[in-house]
């Protein structure tokens, strides 16, 4: 059996899979992938690393009551086991270089080093919040000018840089809607949100206070424009919609070709249009949201400008803005001033045309590394590569789509071509074969699972995003992978039920994991 997958490294074997290739080993190490336990495992009490000095003074007095009663249950390790135990677990981790990470709706996507070595610049790098304005005029413009390319590439009016991430993005994005209703005396409390929605739309508008309300999607995947329209009924303030959040491109991986004629309707009642724009390297240099007619919209950084992220962070999320929610954006904005010299405009001087700003998200600027390496990625690719970055997007989960489509179902395929996701349902594989036994297979095949059961309008979902920084042979390896593991699963190939079997871990039960993390070590007793 060929055991090398297709980023090149032997996976483990795992505790108990020997018969997988080869002879069992003594160690269970295989090779070069190493079996790994925790370091309160690896480490015995009382055994320390460093020589330290018996501790000769007494505690002050006041603090005499915190001395500890007995050592503190601290993993015993010496240096280089310590070093050994972090490479070894480094090593069982996949990551963006090392191979494809095909989730849709995540846009995971190489980070050119180009933006690493600028955001390690010292003068980047070591620039603090609270330098005095005067010292920090770089740090500002690649604010200022990170913002212009934002506004230009969206066509908006305005951008709130500060938001960390897309669902904070998000909150600031109705926190502007909602502070543009006050200003107009208006309470109304209900935001529309698709059914196929990513689920930090409904998530923030509950947050910020809003009902949230449900619009049907039609047979091809696109909002039910008429449904929409029968929920505005005949406007004005009576029928308590606050707005409308739409994501688009979708999360079905197809564009909304109505979203003039929804933000049309929702502005004839006197709405707001929240675009989700996490999908933007899908249209980025191809279309500009504020020609459809929205208000606000977040661009995540840390997708469509290529820099890292997974693992919870870091992101950006800045959150452009039309004429009518631009002046409540939330402070700090970057400014340059009448004698030409860039300065932040906050709390001390919002007079300068900022008075109506709504507060402030965050406690400074917003994400400097992001901002470095975005602006570092745009003015590396210039517009024309901006745009050739989305046409790639689209052409390469077209190739996966219509590359697969034969033999996973491709529910919206009919209705022409997919944007930056393809998306597949599990609906023909064999009984009792399901979307998590190609998800679990591909890890034997050396590839991070595609985004999987998300979005929830397609029956076992699989949401594909290759991205444009996969080759064609690259994409031609996933495929060939994929179509194997769906012919192995409509042949009902028992063997796919206990996949992955080349993981350190074999199958887990995640469900039990989830619900019952051990996240304390909990002495030596085997468990
Ligand atoms: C990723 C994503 C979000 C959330 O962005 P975070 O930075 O993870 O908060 C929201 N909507 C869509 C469509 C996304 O793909």
């Amino acid at each position: 059996m060929n055991v090398v997958n297709a980023a090149g490294w032997r996976p483990a074997m795992g505790e108990a899979d020997a018969a997988a290739g080869g002879p069992a080993t003594s160690s269970g190490d295989r090779g070069l992938m190493l079996e790994e336990c925790l370091s309160f495992e690896l480490g015995a009490a009382g055994k320390c690393g460093v020589d330290l000095d018996e501790a000769d003074r007494a505690p002050a007095e006041g603090l005499r009551k915190f001395l500890r009663k007995a050592p503190p249950a601290l993993p015993g390790l010496t240096e280089p086991e310590t070093v050994r135990h972090y490479t070894r677990l480094s090593r069982q981790n996949y990551a963006i270089d090392l191979g494809p990470f095909p989730l849709g709706s995540c846009t995971m996507k190489h980070n050119p080093r180009l933006n690493e070595k600028v955001a390690r610049l010292p003068g980047f790098a070591d620039v603090h919040p609270l330098q005095p304005q005067k010292t920090v005029e770089g740090a500002l413009a690649v604010i200022e000018q990170l913002a212009d390319w934002l506004v230009r590439l969206t066509g908006m009016a305005s951008v709130a840089m500060s938001p960390k991430a897309g669902a904070h993005g998000e909150l600031c994005g109705l926190l502007c809607i909602r502070a543009a209703l006050d200003a107009r005396g208006e309470k109304r409390d209900v935001v529309l949100v698709p059914e196929s929605a990513h689920g930090t739309n409904p998530a923030t508008a509950a947050f910020a206070g809003f009902k949230v309300e449900s619009i049907p999607a039609t047979p091809a995947g696109r909002v039910d424009l008429e449904a929409l329209k029968a929920r505005l009924g005949a406007g004005g303030p009576e029928c308590g919609v606050a707005g409308v959040m739409i994501t688009n491109p979708n999360t079905c991986g197809l564009f909304e070709p109505e979203m003039k004629a929804i933000a049309d309707a929702v502005h004839a009642v006197g709405g707001y249009v929240y675009c989700d724009g996490a999908n933007f390297n899908a249209i980025v240099g191809k279309v500009r949201p504020g020609d459809l007619g929205v208000d606000a919209m977040h661009i995540n950084l840390h997708k469509t400008f290529s820099t890292p992220h997974g693992g919870g962070g870091p992101g950006a999320g800045p959150v452009v803005l039309s004429e009518a929610l631009a002046p409540f954006a939330p402070l700090p904005f970057v400014t340059r001033g009448a004698d030409g010299v860039l300065h932040l405009v906050d709390e001390e001087n919002a007079s300068e045309g900022h008075a109506s700003a709504f507060g402030r998200m965050v406690a400074f600027h917003g994400q400097m590394g992001m901002f470095t390496r975005a602006l570092t990625y745009i003015l590396s690719h210039g517009a024309d590569g901006l745009r050739q970055v989305a046409e790639d997007a689209v052409l390469n989960a077209n190739y996966v789509l219509r590359s697969c489509q034969d033999l996973l179902p491709a529910p919206f395929a009919a209705s022409g071509p997919c944007m930056h996701e393809a998306l597949f349902s599990d609906a023909g594989l064999a009984e009792g074969f399901s979307t998590l036994d190609i998800a679990k297979g591909l890890i034997d095949e050396g590839f991070h699972p595609m985004t999987v059961y998300f979005p929830l309008v397609v029956k076992g979902a699989m949401l594909v995003e290759p991205t444009e920084t996969e080759s064609k042979a690259g994409l031609d390896r996933f495929i060939a992978s994929l179509r194997s593991l769906a012919e192995r699963a409509k042949a009902g190939d028992q063997s796919l039920h206990s996949a992955p079997h080349f993981a350190p871990r074999r199958r887990l039960d995640e469900t039990l994991a989830a619900r019952r993390p051990v996240l304390v070590w909990q002495g030596t007793e085997p468990r």
